[in-house]
Protein backbone atom coordinates (compact mmCIF):
# COMPACT_ATOMS: atom_id res chain seq x y z
CA UNK A 1 0.00 0.00 0.00
CA UNK A 2 1.44 3.42 -0.82
CA UNK A 3 1.56 6.10 1.74
CA UNK A 4 0.13 9.37 0.90
CA UNK A 5 2.24 12.56 1.06
CA UNK A 6 -0.28 15.18 1.79
CA UNK A 7 0.50 18.67 2.07
CA UNK A 8 -1.25 18.74 5.41
CA UNK A 9 1.02 17.42 7.44
CA UNK A 10 3.45 19.97 7.53
CA UNK A 11 0.80 22.14 9.21
CA UNK A 12 0.50 20.26 12.27
CA UNK A 13 3.62 20.76 13.70
CA UNK A 14 3.62 22.12 17.12
CA UNK A 15 4.55 25.71 17.42
CA UNK A 16 6.03 26.23 20.80
CA UNK A 17 6.32 29.92 21.51
CA UNK A 18 3.18 30.24 22.95
CA UNK A 19 4.41 32.33 26.05
CA UNK A 20 2.40 32.96 28.92
CA UNK A 21 2.77 36.52 30.23
CA UNK A 22 4.55 37.35 33.27
CA UNK A 23 1.34 39.88 34.41
CA UNK A 24 -1.82 38.06 34.13
CA UNK A 25 -4.96 40.15 33.19
CA UNK A 26 -8.24 39.61 33.47
CA UNK A 27 -10.35 39.61 30.71
CA UNK A 28 -12.97 42.24 29.97
CA UNK A 29 -15.20 40.79 27.35
CA UNK A 30 -13.53 43.16 24.41
CA UNK A 31 -9.81 42.50 22.59
CA UNK A 32 -8.91 44.02 19.46
CA UNK A 33 -6.41 43.32 16.74
CA UNK A 34 -3.86 45.63 15.02
CA UNK A 35 -6.45 46.99 12.45
CA UNK A 36 -9.37 46.86 15.49
CA UNK A 37 -10.86 43.64 14.59
CA UNK A 38 -13.00 42.51 17.70
CA UNK A 39 -12.87 39.18 18.60
CA UNK A 40 -16.87 37.87 18.02
CA UNK A 41 -16.74 34.69 16.49
CA UNK A 42 -15.59 31.48 17.13
CA UNK A 43 -15.55 28.33 14.56
CA UNK A 44 -14.44 25.08 16.21
CA UNK A 45 -13.57 21.80 13.93
CA UNK A 46 -15.06 19.20 15.80
CA UNK A 47 -13.72 16.28 13.15
CA UNK A 48 -11.46 16.48 10.17
CA UNK A 49 -13.58 13.44 8.78
CA UNK A 50 -16.54 13.32 6.09
CA UNK A 51 -18.82 11.23 4.28
CA UNK A 52 -18.60 13.34 1.66
CA UNK A 53 -15.85 14.37 -0.93
CA UNK A 54 -16.83 17.55 -2.30
CA UNK A 55 -14.23 18.16 -5.15
CA UNK A 56 -13.58 22.20 -4.08
CA UNK A 57 -12.68 20.54 -0.04
CA UNK A 58 -11.99 16.86 -0.07
CA UNK A 59 -11.08 15.56 -3.43
CA UNK A 60 -11.14 11.90 -3.61
CA UNK A 61 -7.92 11.85 -5.12
CA UNK A 62 -6.09 13.17 -1.94
CA UNK A 63 -8.41 12.42 0.61
CA UNK A 64 -8.62 8.42 -0.24
CA UNK A 65 -8.06 5.42 1.89
CA UNK A 66 -4.64 6.10 2.33
CA UNK A 67 -4.98 9.46 3.88
CA UNK A 68 -4.15 9.87 7.45
CA UNK A 69 -6.78 11.48 9.41
CA UNK A 70 -6.25 12.47 12.95
CA UNK A 71 -6.60 9.68 15.70
CA UNK A 72 -8.84 9.96 18.41
CA UNK A 73 -6.31 10.70 20.89
CA UNK A 74 -5.40 13.93 19.16
CA UNK A 75 -8.65 15.45 18.87
CA UNK A 76 -9.82 18.00 21.76
CA UNK A 77 -12.11 16.39 24.40
CA UNK A 78 -15.48 17.71 25.03
CA UNK A 79 -14.27 19.05 28.04
CA UNK A 80 -11.10 21.09 26.89
CA UNK A 81 -13.21 22.13 23.92
CA UNK A 82 -15.87 23.88 26.23
CA UNK A 83 -12.72 25.22 28.50
CA UNK A 84 -11.04 26.75 25.77
CA UNK A 85 -14.63 28.15 25.22
CA UNK A 86 -15.52 29.78 28.09
CA UNK A 87 -11.93 31.60 27.44
CA UNK A 88 -12.68 32.79 24.44
CA UNK A 89 -16.75 34.02 25.46
CA UNK A 90 -14.75 36.14 28.29
CA UNK A 91 -12.98 37.83 25.97
CA UNK A 92 -16.23 38.79 23.58
CA UNK A 93 -17.11 36.16 21.77
CA UNK A 94 -20.85 35.82 21.54
CA UNK A 95 -21.24 33.52 18.27
CA UNK A 96 -20.11 30.00 18.00
CA UNK A 97 -20.01 27.59 15.13
CA UNK A 98 -19.49 23.69 14.62
CA UNK A 99 -17.83 22.75 11.96
CA UNK A 100 -15.54 20.48 10.69
CA UNK A 101 -15.07 17.77 8.21
CA UNK A 102 -18.81 17.27 8.86
CA UNK A 103 -19.21 17.67 12.70
CA UNK A 104 -23.10 15.65 12.86
CA UNK A 105 -20.09 12.53 12.59
CA UNK A 106 -18.75 13.04 15.76
CA UNK A 107 -19.76 10.87 18.11
CA UNK A 108 -22.30 12.37 20.53
CA UNK A 109 -21.97 15.54 19.15
CA UNK A 110 -25.39 16.62 21.20
CA UNK A 111 -23.52 16.39 24.53
CA UNK A 112 -20.58 19.03 23.87
CA UNK A 113 -23.81 20.79 22.19
CA UNK A 114 -25.58 20.59 25.70
CA UNK A 115 -21.87 21.43 27.34
CA UNK A 116 -21.93 24.68 25.52
CA UNK A 117 -25.05 26.14 25.51
CA UNK A 118 -24.60 26.82 29.21
CA UNK A 119 -21.94 29.09 28.44
CA UNK A 120 -23.65 32.46 29.43
CA UNK A 121 -22.10 35.20 26.81
CA UNK A 122 -20.20 38.25 28.52
CA UNK A 123 -23.35 40.47 29.17
CA UNK A 124 -25.27 37.60 30.14
CA UNK A 125 -27.28 36.75 26.81
CA UNK A 126 -27.40 33.10 25.14
CA UNK A 127 -24.62 31.89 22.94
CA UNK A 128 -25.78 32.24 19.34
CA UNK A 129 -25.01 28.20 18.77
CA UNK A 130 -24.89 26.99 15.61
CA UNK A 131 -23.72 23.93 13.00
CA UNK A 132 -22.73 23.91 9.60
CA UNK A 133 -23.68 20.48 7.96
CA UNK A 134 -23.78 18.32 4.60
CA UNK A 135 -27.08 17.39 5.82
CA UNK A 136 -26.85 13.43 5.22
CA UNK A 137 -27.55 12.97 8.95
CA UNK A 138 -29.37 15.55 9.92
CA UNK A 139 -33.00 14.54 9.28
CA UNK A 140 -32.24 11.73 12.11
CA UNK A 141 -30.68 14.47 14.62
CA UNK A 142 -32.49 17.24 14.12
CA UNK A 143 -34.47 17.06 17.15
CA UNK A 144 -31.78 16.05 19.35
CA UNK A 145 -29.75 19.17 18.37
CA UNK A 146 -32.59 20.92 19.10
CA UNK A 147 -32.92 19.32 22.60
CA UNK A 148 -29.45 19.91 23.19
CA UNK A 149 -29.24 23.81 22.69
CA UNK A 150 -28.45 24.62 19.32
CA UNK A 151 -29.82 27.84 18.05
CA UNK A 152 -29.81 27.12 14.54
CA UNK A 153 -27.86 24.87 11.72
CA UNK A 154 -26.18 25.91 7.98
CA UNK A 155 -26.71 23.20 5.39
CA UNK A 156 -24.85 22.78 2.62
CA UNK A 157 -26.68 22.14 -0.78
CA UNK A 158 -24.49 23.05 -4.05
CA UNK A 159 -27.15 21.81 -6.66
CA UNK A 160 -31.05 21.03 -6.95
CA UNK A 161 -30.05 18.58 -9.97
CA UNK A 162 -29.38 15.41 -8.78
CA UNK A 163 -26.34 14.03 -11.16
CA UNK A 164 -24.22 17.63 -10.74
CA UNK A 165 -25.17 17.25 -7.02
CA UNK A 166 -23.75 14.16 -7.40
CA UNK A 167 -20.75 15.09 -9.20
CA UNK A 168 -19.91 17.74 -6.56
CA UNK A 169 -20.71 15.25 -3.68
CA UNK A 170 -18.34 12.69 -5.45
CA UNK A 171 -20.33 10.14 -2.81
CA UNK A 172 -23.52 9.27 -4.64
CA UNK A 173 -25.92 11.39 -2.02
CA UNK A 174 -29.08 12.31 -3.48
CA UNK A 175 -30.52 15.83 -3.10
CA UNK A 176 -33.87 14.81 -1.85
CA UNK A 177 -32.06 13.45 1.50
CA UNK A 178 -30.47 16.96 2.14
CA UNK A 179 -33.99 18.32 1.89
CA UNK A 180 -35.30 15.62 4.12
CA UNK A 181 -32.86 17.01 6.61
CA UNK A 182 -33.70 20.93 5.94
CA UNK A 183 -37.30 19.58 6.48
CA UNK A 184 -36.45 18.30 9.24
CA UNK A 185 -34.58 21.07 10.88
CA UNK A 186 -37.24 23.79 10.43
CA UNK A 187 -39.79 21.49 11.59
CA UNK A 188 -37.92 21.13 14.94
CA UNK A 189 -37.29 25.02 14.99
CA UNK A 190 -33.64 25.25 14.18
CA UNK A 191 -34.23 28.27 11.81
CA UNK A 192 -34.05 30.35 9.95
CA UNK A 193 -31.76 28.14 8.32
CA UNK A 194 -29.35 29.13 5.79
CA UNK A 195 -28.20 26.89 2.73
CA UNK A 196 -24.40 27.50 1.85
CA UNK A 197 -24.22 26.98 -1.94
CA UNK A 198 -20.50 26.70 -3.29
CA UNK A 199 -20.34 28.41 -7.58
CA UNK A 200 -17.65 26.14 -9.29
CA UNK A 201 -17.81 28.02 -12.59
CA UNK A 202 -18.10 24.64 -15.38
CA UNK A 203 -19.45 22.62 -12.54
CA UNK A 204 -22.89 23.61 -10.74
CA UNK A 205 -23.39 27.67 -12.06
CA UNK A 206 -26.01 26.53 -14.19
CA UNK A 207 -27.68 25.35 -10.80
CA UNK A 208 -27.59 28.89 -9.24
CA UNK A 209 -31.07 29.48 -10.81
CA UNK A 210 -33.02 26.22 -9.94
CA UNK A 211 -31.75 27.28 -6.69
CA UNK A 212 -32.63 30.67 -6.51
CA UNK A 213 -36.00 29.25 -7.61
CA UNK A 214 -36.63 26.60 -5.08
CA UNK A 215 -35.31 28.51 -2.40
CA UNK A 216 -37.61 32.31 -3.27
CA UNK A 217 -40.38 31.92 -1.03
CA UNK A 218 -39.65 30.24 1.38
CA UNK A 219 -38.08 30.81 5.02
CA UNK A 220 -34.34 29.78 3.95
CA UNK A 221 -31.46 32.21 3.42
CA UNK A 222 -29.39 31.08 0.19
CA UNK A 223 -26.03 31.90 -0.01
CA UNK A 224 -23.84 31.64 -3.05
CA UNK A 225 -20.07 31.11 -1.82
CA UNK A 226 -17.41 32.43 -4.12
CA UNK A 227 -15.24 29.39 -4.55
CA UNK A 228 -12.15 30.04 -2.78
CA UNK A 229 -8.29 29.02 -3.07
CA UNK A 230 -8.78 27.69 0.60
CA UNK A 231 -6.22 24.75 1.45
CA UNK A 232 -3.69 23.31 -1.09
CA UNK A 233 -5.75 20.43 -2.48
CA UNK A 234 -8.68 21.45 -4.34
CA UNK A 235 -6.17 22.79 -7.21
CA UNK A 236 -7.81 26.50 -7.48
CA UNK A 237 -8.11 28.68 -10.86
CA UNK A 238 -9.19 32.03 -10.54
CA UNK A 239 -11.80 31.01 -13.96
CA UNK A 240 -13.40 28.91 -11.94
CA UNK A 241 -15.01 31.33 -9.98
CA UNK A 242 -18.39 32.98 -10.46
CA UNK A 243 -18.26 36.41 -8.83
CA UNK A 244 -21.08 37.70 -6.86
CA UNK A 245 -22.10 40.52 -9.48
CA UNK A 246 -22.45 37.99 -11.86
CA UNK A 247 -24.81 35.78 -9.74
CA UNK A 248 -26.78 38.64 -9.03
CA UNK A 249 -27.09 39.78 -12.63
CA UNK A 250 -28.17 35.85 -13.66
CA UNK A 251 -31.17 36.18 -10.80
CA UNK A 252 -32.37 39.41 -12.33
CA UNK A 253 -32.20 38.42 -15.63
CA UNK A 254 -34.00 35.27 -15.12
CA UNK A 255 -36.81 37.59 -13.76
CA UNK A 256 -36.49 37.18 -10.01
CA UNK A 257 -35.80 40.95 -9.38
CA UNK A 258 -33.10 41.67 -6.98
CA UNK A 259 -33.14 44.45 -4.10
CA UNK A 260 -29.81 45.24 -1.78
CA UNK A 261 -30.42 45.48 2.05
CA UNK A 262 -28.76 46.57 5.00
CA UNK A 263 -26.35 43.97 6.93
CA UNK A 264 -27.31 42.37 10.06
CA UNK A 265 -24.34 43.74 12.35
CA UNK A 266 -20.98 44.69 11.63
CA UNK A 267 -18.77 41.80 9.80
CA UNK A 268 -21.53 40.42 8.57
CA UNK A 269 -19.50 38.11 5.49
CA UNK A 270 -22.53 37.72 3.44
CA UNK A 271 -24.03 40.70 2.11
CA UNK A 272 -27.88 40.70 2.05
CA UNK A 273 -30.73 40.74 -0.82
CA UNK A 274 -34.06 40.26 -0.80
CA UNK A 275 -36.67 39.29 -3.66
CA UNK A 276 -38.50 42.03 -5.02
CA UNK A 277 -42.47 41.41 -3.72
CA UNK A 278 -44.50 40.08 -6.49
CA UNK A 279 -48.45 41.05 -5.50
CA UNK A 280 -47.02 42.65 -2.13
CA UNK A 281 -46.10 38.93 -0.84
CA UNK A 282 -43.06 38.66 1.06
CA UNK A 283 -40.55 36.33 -1.10
CA UNK A 284 -37.53 35.77 0.87
CA UNK A 285 -33.88 36.52 1.25
CA UNK A 286 -30.58 35.58 -0.62
CA UNK A 287 -27.01 36.05 0.62
CA UNK A 288 -23.58 36.42 -1.31
CA UNK A 289 -20.24 35.83 0.20
CA UNK A 290 -17.30 37.23 -2.00
CA UNK A 291 -14.40 35.98 -0.07
CA UNK A 292 -12.54 36.48 -4.02
CA UNK A 293 -13.90 39.53 -5.36
CA UNK A 294 -14.64 41.95 -2.12
CA UNK A 295 -12.29 40.55 0.60
CA UNK A 296 -14.07 41.40 3.91
CA UNK A 297 -10.73 41.23 5.71
CA UNK A 298 -11.01 44.61 7.29
CA UNK A 299 -14.14 43.11 9.17
CA UNK A 300 -13.28 39.90 10.24
CA UNK A 301 -14.10 39.04 13.30
CA UNK A 302 -13.56 35.16 13.25
CA UNK A 303 -11.07 32.99 14.75
CA UNK A 304 -11.02 29.12 14.31
CA UNK A 305 -10.36 26.46 16.32
CA UNK A 306 -9.01 23.19 14.77
CA UNK A 307 -9.39 19.38 15.34
CA UNK A 308 -6.47 19.41 16.96
CA UNK A 309 -6.64 22.47 19.38
CA UNK A 310 -4.89 24.99 17.28
CA UNK A 311 -5.93 28.31 17.13
CA UNK A 312 -5.75 30.01 13.00
CA UNK A 313 -6.64 33.37 13.07
CA UNK A 314 -7.12 33.36 9.42
CA UNK A 315 -8.87 30.69 7.46
CA UNK A 316 -5.94 31.18 4.87
CA UNK A 317 -3.18 31.16 7.98
CA UNK A 318 -0.21 28.61 7.25
CA UNK A 319 0.67 28.01 10.80
CA UNK A 320 -1.94 27.89 14.49
CA UNK A 321 -1.14 28.17 17.55
CA UNK A 322 -0.85 25.22 19.81
CA UNK A 323 -3.61 25.76 22.62
CA UNK A 324 -4.25 22.23 23.44
CA UNK A 325 -0.13 22.07 24.62
CA UNK A 326 -0.87 24.45 27.34
CA UNK A 327 -4.35 22.45 28.17
CA UNK A 328 -2.28 18.84 28.20
CA UNK A 329 1.11 20.07 29.31
CA UNK A 330 2.80 17.64 31.56
CA UNK A 331 5.11 19.93 33.26
CA UNK A 332 2.86 22.59 33.83
CA UNK A 333 -1.05 23.09 35.10
CA UNK A 334 -1.91 26.24 33.36
CA UNK A 335 -4.92 27.76 34.85
CA UNK A 336 -7.95 29.56 32.65
CA UNK A 337 -6.42 32.88 33.51
CA UNK A 338 -2.90 31.88 31.94
CA UNK A 339 -4.55 30.68 28.78
CA UNK A 340 -6.53 33.74 28.64
CA UNK A 341 -3.94 36.09 28.65
CA UNK A 342 -2.05 33.77 25.88
CA UNK A 343 -5.30 33.85 23.69
CA UNK A 344 -5.31 37.57 24.19
CA UNK A 345 -2.12 37.83 23.13
CA UNK A 346 -2.64 35.98 19.85
CA UNK A 347 -5.34 38.32 18.73
CA UNK A 348 -4.13 41.61 19.76
CA UNK A 349 -0.59 40.49 18.04
CA UNK A 350 -3.19 39.70 14.36
CA UNK A 351 -2.43 41.30 11.25
CA UNK A 352 -4.74 39.00 8.96
CA UNK A 353 -5.97 39.79 5.73
CA UNK A 354 -5.09 37.25 3.45
CA UNK A 355 -7.80 37.84 0.77
CA UNK A 356 -7.11 41.32 0.41
CA UNK A 357 -3.64 40.71 -0.42
CA UNK A 358 -4.84 38.43 -2.64
CA UNK A 359 -6.95 40.74 -4.42
CA UNK A 360 -4.30 43.83 -4.39
CA UNK A 361 -1.70 41.39 -5.78
CA UNK A 362 -1.81 39.23 -8.67
CA UNK A 363 -5.32 38.11 -8.41
CA UNK A 364 -4.87 35.53 -10.97
CA UNK A 365 -2.96 33.24 -8.41
CA UNK A 366 -3.27 32.59 -4.60
CA UNK A 367 -0.89 34.04 -2.33
CA UNK A 368 2.18 31.68 -2.03
CA UNK A 369 2.68 29.82 1.08
CA UNK A 370 1.20 26.43 2.28
CA UNK A 371 -2.20 26.92 3.25
CA UNK A 372 -4.27 24.56 6.16
CA UNK A 373 -7.08 22.23 4.43
CA UNK A 374 -10.97 23.66 5.18
CA UNK A 375 -11.89 20.03 6.46
CA UNK A 376 -9.27 20.86 9.31
CA UNK A 377 -9.65 23.90 10.72
CA UNK A 378 -13.07 24.51 9.73
CA UNK A 379 -15.17 26.48 7.23
N1 LIG B 1 -19.16 19.49 6.19
C1 LIG B 1 -19.90 20.64 6.54
C2 LIG B 1 -20.53 21.27 5.32
O1 LIG B 1 -20.12 20.96 4.21
O2 LIG B 1 -21.43 22.08 5.51
C3 LIG B 1 -19.11 21.67 7.31
C4 LIG B 1 -17.68 21.90 6.91
S1 LIG B 1 -17.46 22.69 5.33
C5 LIG B 1 -15.72 22.79 5.25
C6 LIG B 1 -18.03 24.33 5.67
C7 LIG B 1 -18.41 25.14 4.46
O3 LIG B 1 -17.25 25.42 3.70
C8 LIG B 1 -19.38 24.46 3.52
O4 LIG B 1 -20.51 25.28 3.30
C9 LIG B 1 -18.60 24.30 2.25
O5 LIG B 1 -19.41 24.35 1.13
C10 LIG B 1 -17.60 25.43 2.33
N2 LIG B 1 -16.40 25.22 1.51
C11 LIG B 1 -15.56 24.17 1.51
N3 LIG B 1 -14.57 24.33 0.60
C12 LIG B 1 -14.77 25.54 0.03
C13 LIG B 1 -14.10 26.29 -1.00
N4 LIG B 1 -13.00 25.83 -1.60
N5 LIG B 1 -14.60 27.49 -1.33
C14 LIG B 1 -15.71 27.99 -0.72
N6 LIG B 1 -16.39 27.33 0.23
C15 LIG B 1 -15.94 26.12 0.60
FE1 LIG C 1 -17.24 17.40 3.66
FE2 LIG C 1 -18.23 19.81 4.02
FE3 LIG C 1 -15.87 19.51 2.83
FE4 LIG C 1 -18.04 18.73 1.54
S1 LIG C 1 -17.54 20.83 2.16
S2 LIG C 1 -16.14 17.55 1.75
S3 LIG C 1 -19.32 18.02 3.16
S4 LIG C 1 -16.33 19.01 4.90
FE1 LIG D 1 -10.79 36.82 7.76
FE2 LIG D 1 -8.55 35.78 6.76
FE3 LIG D 1 -10.87 35.52 5.42
FE4 LIG D 1 -9.63 37.90 5.57
S1 LIG D 1 -8.87 36.08 4.56
S2 LIG D 1 -11.84 37.50 5.87
S3 LIG D 1 -8.76 37.81 7.64
S4 LIG D 1 -10.39 34.65 7.44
Amino acid sequence: MSEKFIPLTDHRQYKANLRIPAQLEQPVGMLADTMGRPLHDLRISVTDRCNFRCVYCMPKEVFDKDYHFLPQTSLLSFEEITRIARIFVAHGVSKIRLTGGEPLLRKNIEKLIAMLSEIPTHDGRRLDLTLTTNGSLLARKAQSLKDAGLTRVTVSLDAMNEATFKRMNDVDFSVSDVLDGITAAHYVGLGPIKINMVVKGGMNDDQIIPMARYFKNTPHILRFIEYMDVGASNGWKLDEVIPSAEIVRRINAAGMKLIAIDPNYKGETAERWRYEAENNSGSGEIGLISSVTQAFCHDCSRARLSTEGKLYTCLFANQGHDLRALLRDDQLTHSDLAISNVVAQLWQARGDRYSELRSQNTPQQPVAGKKIEMSYIGG
